[in-house]
This record gives structure tokens, sequence and C-alpha cells, in this order.
């Protein structure tokens, strides 16, 4: 491989090198919104437009050939870098939100019977927490969600109780995109499969950062995004196990999801091509394979190991500014810090950080209940991707010293 160090591999994004109209450096700590991507993945996607451009598995000429066999060749890239046993485990998707619909809307939608109960936790985004609050008000079902302790892991006496055989359907978050908290999956999986609980995973936040292993997990469902992993927006990938998709039915209806049409009835493709219905996003898809190929080059250890540096040193850093209160503080966690200072309005924080050519994100990040929960109104998060610096780390912390001074 051509990148031998995390500076060679910083190199590789050129929207590291981007300045604001103050010509600062723009310092880019909004990571677990969406990453940036490197040139390996910018070349690909140009590379589909300027040389195939055709649509896949229908066409016999060169151009679709080509492009049909870069999809399916980034279907295998994904098979193998979560490790599913099968290629017809991954189906793409638009993006994580797409993949938790798509199983509340098909599988969860022939289990859940009145009653029954559908658990959550209070940490996840809510695109795992509204196709379930829909499901469960379609179908008479219960909604409950697993609290977190003061620190911001998950309450395990209240899970253990509330994982009873009744639970039909558990969707957690590996990681909270709010929080950084990384919840302990794997032993929680366990506990559910002893139950006869089937499992979803938003791994929005862990693909591509930490590793992620589907068959060790032993989870029935699991899902991502390609643009949190240094690929483009417009993808994603739903996991499943092969004998849980092959019962599912399908969720759109349309061109490329067929055996054979007649008007009276339609026998659909066998998985994945049954949840692919359409034109997908080729470019995209195929960019998503250039992605793992990235993070092979740099090596996920690597990044896990940066990442955990940088969240170290930031934690250590912004806990010396007075006033500073860190919310969320879990033994394990990714590389996001959320935080307050003093009573200064988050948004407003936001603002200032961005005047110092910091980009942070503010609000409720998409967890409004678990903004409620910790009764705040939102938190300022910074979160680091392996090709942030300690000096970024500095600016942020100088940024926050300023907004201090302007609002104290
Ligand atoms: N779950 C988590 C934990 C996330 O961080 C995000 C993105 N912020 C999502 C789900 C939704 O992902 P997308 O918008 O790409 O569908």
């Amino acid at each position: 491989s051509e990148i031998q160090s995390i500076v060679d591999a910083r190199s590789q994004f050129p929207n590291l090198n981007r300045q604001d109209h103050r010509d600062n450096r723009i310092i880019y700590l909004d990571n677990a919104a969406t990453t940036h991507k490197p040139q390996l993945v910018i070349d690909s996607l140009v590379n589909h437009f300027s040389n195939q451009n055709a649509n896949i598995h229908r066409g016999i000429h060169t151009l679709a050939i080509e492009a049909t066999s870069h999809y399916e060749e980034s279907r295998r890239k994904v098979q193998q870098f979560i490790n599913a046993r099968e290629e017809s485990e991954v189906i793409f998707t638009s993006g994580t939100t797409a993949g938790v619909n798509l199983v509340a809307q098909t599988f969860a939608q022939q289990q859940i019977r009145p009653g029954d109960e559908i658990l959550i936790s209070i940490l996840e985004h809510h695109s795992n927490l509204l196709p379930w609050q829909q499901l469960a008000a379609q179908k008479g079902a219960k909604l409950k969600v697993i609290p977190i302790t003061a620190c911001g892991e998950l309450d395990m006496p209240s899970l253990e109780r509330m994982l009873t055989s009744r639970v039909k359907i558990l969707a957690l978050t590996h990681i909270s995109n709010s929080l950084g908290t990384i919840n302990p999956i794997r032993d929680i999986i366990k506990m559910a499969r002893s139950q006869g609980t089937y499992v979803l995973i938003d791994a929005a936040q862990s693909v591509g950062s930490y590793p992620i292993d589907v068959q060790d997990l032993d989870c029935d469902f699991l899902v991502f995004s390609g643009h949190k992993m240094y690929g483009p927006t417009g993808i994603g990938v739903l996991y499943g196990k092969a004998e849980l998709l092959q019962a599912m039915p399908p969720w759109q209806f349309g061109g490329e999801m067929i055996r054979s049409v007649q008007i009276e009835k339609t026998v659909f493709a066998a998985p994945p091509h049954k949840f692919e219905a359409g034109t997908p996003p080729i470019a995209q898809a195929i960019a998503l394979g250039a992605a793992i190929d990235f993070i092979g080059q740099v090596g996920l250890e690597h990044i896990q190991a940066q990442n955990q540096a940088l969240l170290a040193y930031g934690t250590e850093l912004l806990a010396e500014i007075p006033g500073l209160q860190l919310v969320g503080k879990a033994r394990h966690k990714s590389a996001i810090i959320s935080f307050m200072l003093e009573d200064i309005h988050p948004h407003d924080l936001a603002t200032i950080l961005n005047q110092a050519g910091v980009a942070v994100r503010a609000g409720h990040h998409c967890t409004q209940p678990l903004m409620e929960s910790l009764g705040l109104p939102g938190t300022v998060r910074a979160s680091m991707a392996f090709y942030n610096t300690y000096e970024d780390i500095d600016q942020l912390k100088q940024g926050l010293l300023l907004a201090k001074k302007i609002f104290t």
C-alpha cells in the first residue's frame, strides 16, 4: 500500500486544506455528522461518470458489464469488511435511516403483534427511534426505552430487567452519536438471543472507526452509512442474516427486484436484489468500496488508536477550562466530546468557534429524548476523525477561551 503513516493518510483529504473567508484553515471537528473524503473515493466517483456511467444488471454492452462488475465487487468488499457469511447478506441502501426503516417496515411489520414489546435505548438517534415509534403505534405494540446512568452508559440492571421474552426486537446503537458511549453490544446480543429477541444494531458511528464482525457479534441486522466512513452520501448498508432476508417481504417494488412479472402476479428475486428496487446509487456504491480500500491502506487498528489518542488528549485539555462541563463520561467512548460551557447557549458557542475557524455541531444531535432526559437544551459536540491533530484540539480550546471572554 502507498500509505505509510497517518501523515500520509491525512494528505489524501483535499478538504482538510479548506480555508474560510478569514483565511483560517477550517478545523473540522464535525466528523460524527459526516467525514471528509479521501482522493481515492473522489477519484472513484469521477471515474464512474467518466468511464462507465451505465446502468447495472440489465445491459449486455461493455459499459454496463463493467459498471455491474464494479458494483458487485463493492458488495464483496463490504461483505469481507464486516465479515458477513454471504454476499447476499449485504443490501445497499441510501443510508442508516433507510436500513432501519426497511427492517421496521418489512421484517418487524410481519413479526410484531399487539402487546409485543420493542426495546430501544435513550441514546438512540431519531433514525433508530421514529421507525419503531411509528411501528409500535401501527401494531399496538409497546416501545420501551433503556435508561442510562449518570456517566452516560446504558443502565445494565434496567436492561436485564427489561429484556424479557416479550421483547420481539431490540434496536440498539453501537456508539452514541451525542455522547460517544460505546455500548457492550456483543454481551447484550448474547442476552437477547437467550430470550429469543431479534437484534438490530445501528453501527452508523462505528463502521470505519472500529472493527465490526457480524458473525462474531451474531446480530440479526446491522445498518450503517457510507458518508461517516470516508465514503459518499447516498449510500449505506443493511446487513441481515441470510435466512431472515429470504423470509422477509420486499420494501419497495419496481425494476431490478423481480424474477418474473405477470399482470396477475410477480415472483421476486432472491436477496439482495429483492431489496434493491430501481436504479441504485451506482457510483456511490462503487466509491464505498474505494472507502473500504482506503481504510485497509491506513489500517483500522491505526485509525482506532489515533481516535483514542485524540479523545484522551481532548478530554484532558477541555477539562482544564474552568466552567466546562463534559456531558457523557462513559468508560468506553469513541472520539466524541460533548460539553456545555457555563450557561452559554450551545449555538452561541458554536458561532464563536466558527469565527475562530473551528467547525463543531451544536444542538440536540437528533437525540431530543436524550437531551430532555439530561435536562439540557443541547450540547456542543466536537467529534474527531483519525486525520485530526492535537493542534486542531488546541485550536478548539483557544476558541472556547475566546468565547468565555466574550460572554462573561
Ligand atoms: N444513527 C446514528 C448513531 C447516527 O450518528 C446517524 C447519523 N448522524 C444516523 C443514525 C443516521 O444516519 P443517516 O443520516 O446517514 O441515515
